[in-house]
């Protein structure tokens, strides 16, 4: 194994960010030596997020604080150029089930074919997180569900303002 392992970006809405998300982007860290956590802002999707995102790009960087080689970026490129330009050889995504192994496989396919020089990584989900989503936690949080456990704590005090409980 080379001694260096370089900078991977971990790519993601973070609408918000969780625990699962959290988990994913520390275990980087620990096999990488620069991670960059890309929020991605594309204001042509047709949902549209509950959070800014410099929200969400806030809410990962006070989470992941203690890290020093973790670093947070907004972007609205292409992926693969957003990791061209931060350096990075690979992307790093994690896998919770069967259902994200189909979209992500052909997304690391489309992304080969614009970047054969970018490599795409997967981790698999830790099994206490491996039925947590962001959309999930907002449904949760929208009918009054204590999120506590799922989200770090900020997040969780802004989804309670966001989306008082019906
Ligand atoms: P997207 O923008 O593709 O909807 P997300 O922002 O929800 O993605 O998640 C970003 C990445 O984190 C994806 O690779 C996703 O598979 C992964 N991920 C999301 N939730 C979890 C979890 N609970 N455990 C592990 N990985 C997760």
């Amino acid at each position: 194994m080379s001694e260096r392992n370089g900078t991977v970006i971990c790519p993601g809405s973070y609408d918000p960010v969780t625990n699962g998300h959290i988990d994913i982007i520390t275990r980087s860290a620990r096999v990488f030596d620069r991670v960059v956590v890309g929020v991605v802002n594309n204001p042509l999707r047709k949902q549209k997020t509950l959070f800014t995102a410099e929200e969400r790009r806030g809410f990962i960087a006070e989470a992941t604080a203690d890290l020093p080689n973790v670093e947070v970026r907004v972007f609205a490129s292409l992926l693969v150029e957003f990791a061209r330009e931060a350096g990075a050889k690979a992307i790093v995504k994690g896998l919770r089930a069967i259902s994200d192994f189909e979209y992500e496989f052909e997304m690391a396919q489309l992304n080969r074919k614009l970047a054969p020089e970018i490599e795409s990584v997967f981790i698999t989900a830790s099994p206490h997180y491996s039925f947590l989503s962001s959309t999930g936690v907002k449904e949760m949080a929208t009918f009054g569900g204590d999120v506590g456990d799922l989200v770090p704590g900020p997040v969780a005090a802004a989804l309670s303002e966001r989306l008082p409980a019906r």
